[in-house]
């Protein structure tokens, strides 16, 4: 047995536990050792029969008084019963259907047994009771790990099975940490840390086993990303000289808010320094972080350098693309579109105008990062809604800028996604960071609400008030596969009629005398521009839709988003989703439509009625879900965390983070010898979710 060898080589696992075990993403021996206790109980106190509590499950050490007796109650059903005494009292233990007690307890000897005492008369009682023979101490006598189960899988038969792993890969565990490397973190080696973990000898042992496991989850996972992330940029980014920044300020319909103006600042003093910027601008959905965005473009346009903004979808590009045109015009900046669908002869002639310097902004997809794609003079990358990006993608654009003499443009990353302070310090460790916290003036709050869908009459009675009101009505239905792919036309067959019919039975049957819209991610690029446009212009009053309008169009008049299934999201996706509307000056509401009856889920969902924060939703949303979910682990890369939550470990994610940092400065590649398995862990942790590290 190894530590990949499937559960079934452990005894007592057949393959119908080994199935029952694969709920819970169980396969492999290693995977049951890091199956951890999710909380512990305190059995090392062992009572006798005469002085156990009752009704409470404990430890009660017994003699087995005479031969176990077997009657058969009714069809199908048997009782063992077994008379245990101690010096002073006797205690009837009944076991149903556990005909094989018979062949383990033997008379005379004693036994500890662990179930709650009840009594019936004047005789103490048992039913069931998990039992072993007296100084074993599997798990009677000690504190003992209690697991997160799944039907027809035990907490013993867990327990049991992971006592066994211990017993045969404890020792071939290979600690990835070099001993000294242990030492100077006051780091438990890794088998005794797993054998603490599970089978801790006291509650010390076990706090400092599970130090030592969240302290590697957050090393790999700091380690990784540093070898992700482009490396430093050293040496000079695309020097910008100072302009007054009121001929930009003056092309804008309205005044900036006072945070915008103070990351605008933040910006520019970056574009000037000479060294490249590497720059986060976090900000809530409708924060206004385009304009800030199209502040730097402008000053690196003044500057002769040519700009590229990269957004995730198409639909997203075209609305940039239309804000920022007209808007950039004004102050002479060339602005173009690149996106996956355009005709190969309209792409050329893009092609062609970016490398003779004929375009001051290029704004675009992932098409944006294909070989085709050169620069003139490349000064400033920005890329929005990055978190749909893979990590590595942000480099790799702005690669393309690299100069002859090594110059490289500078980095804006633009997150809608307001994220969680402690996850944050990892995955933009390398980032400074602007935070506009403030919404510009005369917006008001969303009411959300939830609601089950037998309230769904009058929900069609509050869509129609809004509607008289002469307002507008977005109504979103998840696709599911939409959501996980990156570009459109992925949604499934099935998905797409289920939201097509829908549309159609809300027009014919709910509301013929409205004119309702319908968007989804399989409709051409230009074909949804049309709805979405049409939708913009108020030509519909309801506009039913998948993901596709989350990072969407502007429609001022929208004041109502129902969100159906809204169990399906996560919760950032969701305040994403609602932030389409209360971008005008009414009120406007959400209305989340879930039956899920699960109380988490519903907590969960509750978290967006009590709060419009961005950023506690976040936080809460890492809470519930971890890291790897968070972001959507495909696209990120980001391996699932198992022991370490990143809502209460943060002192030891510093340290953690510093470890790594300090590896990496000794050995920026970990070529050494003592640093293979360091390189090879981090490897496979990043591979499996992400397809490579390069
Ligand atoms: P996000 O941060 O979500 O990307 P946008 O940049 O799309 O937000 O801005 C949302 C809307 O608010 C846009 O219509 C934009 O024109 C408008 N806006 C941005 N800044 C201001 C401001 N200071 N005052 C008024 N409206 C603003
Ligand atoms: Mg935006």
């Amino acid at each position: 047995m190894n530590l990949s060898s499937p559960v079934t080589t452990l005894t007592r696992i057949g393959a119908q536990r080994a199935q029952k075990l694969q709920k819970l993403d169980i396969f492999t021996v290693e995977d049951l050792l890091y199956w951890l206790p999710r909380s512990y109980q305190d059995l090392r106190e062992i009572y006798s029969v005469s002085n156990a509590p009752e009704e409470l499950p404990c430890c009660v050490s017994g003699i087995v008084a005479a031969a176990p007796t077997t009657s058969l109650i009714r069809k199908g059903m048997t009782t063992t019963k077994v008379r245990v005494v101690d010096e002073r009292e006797r205690m009837e233990i009944t076991f149903f259907n556990q005909t094989y007690v018979r062949n383990v307890l033997f008379p005379g000897k004693t036994y500890i047994f662990y179930g709650a005492v009840e009594r019936k008369g004047s005789l103490r009682t048992m039913t069931n009771p998990m039992f072993e023979q007296e100084g074993k101490r599997h798990f009677t006598g000690r504190i003992m790990p209690i697991y997160h189960l799944t039907a027809g899988i035990s907490n013993f038969i867990i327990s049991e099975a992971v006592r066994q792993a211990l017993v045969n890969c404890g020792r071939s565990l290979v600690d990835p940490f070099p001993e000294e490397f242990l030492r100077a973190h006051e780091l438990m080696q890794i088998g005794r840390a797993l054998q603490n973990v599970h089978f801790p000898q006291d509650f010390e042992e076990l706090q400092k086993a599970t130090r030592r496991l969240v302290f590697e989850e957050l090393f790999f996972l700091s380690l990784g990303l540093s070898l992700m992330k482009s490396r430093r940029v050293e040496g000079t980014g695309f020097l910008c000289a100072p302009k007054d920044l009121r001929e930009y300020l003056d092309t804008l319909p309205f005044a900036l808010t006072n945070a915008q103006l103070r990351t605008v600042g933040e910006a520019m003093a970056d574009l000037c320094s000479g060294v490249p910027m590497n720059r986060l601008i976090q900000g809530d959905v409708g924060s206004g972080k385009t304009v800030v965005a199209a502040a730097c473009v402008w000053l690196v346009a003044q500057n002769g350098g040519q700009s590229a903004l990269m957004v995730p979808t198409e639909i997203l590009a075209e609305q940039h693309y239309q804000t920022l045109e007209p808007l950039l015009a004004q102050s002479g900046v060339r602005v173009g579109l690149l996106t996956g669908s355009m005709k190969a002869k309209q792409k050329r002639d893009i092609y062609e105008r970016l490398e003779l310097g004929m375009i001051d902004l290029i704004i675009g997809t992932h098409a944006l990062i294909s070989d085709g794609v050169r620069f003139h003079n490349l000064g400033l990358v920005v890329t929005d809604e990055q978190h749909r990006f893979g990590v590595g993608q942000r480099a790799k654009l702005a690669e393309k800028g690299r100069g002859s003499d090594g110059t490289m443009p500078h980095v804006l990353v633009m997150s809608a996604t307001p994220i969680p302070r402690t996850l944050a310090l990892i995955i933009y460790g390398d980032l400074e960071v602007s935070i506009i916290d403030e919404r510009p003036p005369g917006r008001q709050e969303i009411d959300t609400f939830l609601v089950g869908s037998d309230k769904r009459q009058r929900l069609y009675g509050f869509i129609r008030k809004q509607v008289e009101k002469g307002h507008q009505v977005y109504i979103v239905c998840p696709s599911v596969s939409e959501e996980t792919a990156l570009e459109k036309g992925t949604m499934t067959a099935a998905e797409l009629k289920a939201v097509e019919e829908y549309a159609a039975e809300l027009q014919t049957k709910v509301f013929p005398e409205l004119r309702v819209g319908l968007v989804h991610g399989r409709l051409k690029a230009k074909a949804k521009e049309q709805v979405m446009s049409q939708f913009a212009a108020g030509e519909w009053d309801l506009l039913v839709s998948t993901t596709v309008i989350e990072v969407g169009v502007d429609v001022p008049n929208a004041t109502l988003m129902v969100i159906e299934n809204a169990e399906r999201f996560g919760l950032s996706q969701l305040h994403q989703l609602r932030g389409r509307v209360g971008r005008g000056s009414a009120k406007s509401h959400c209305v989340l439509v879930s039956d899920n009856r699960n109380p988490d889920t519903r907590q969960r969902m509750k978290v967006l009625c009590g709060t419009n924060d961005g950023f506690q939703i976040s936080e809460e949303d890492l809470k519930l879900r971890g890291p790897g979910d968070f972001f959507g682990a495909r696209q990120h890369g980001l391996p699932q965390l198992r022991v370490a939550d990143l809502s209460g470990d943060l002192r030891v994610l510093q340290e953690a983070k510093e470890a790594a940092e300090a590896l990496l400065m000794a050995d920026p590649t970990l070529s050494r010898p003592e640093h293979q398995p360091l390189l090879e862990k981090v490897r496979q942790l990043f591979d499996k979710n992400s397809g490579g590290m390069n």
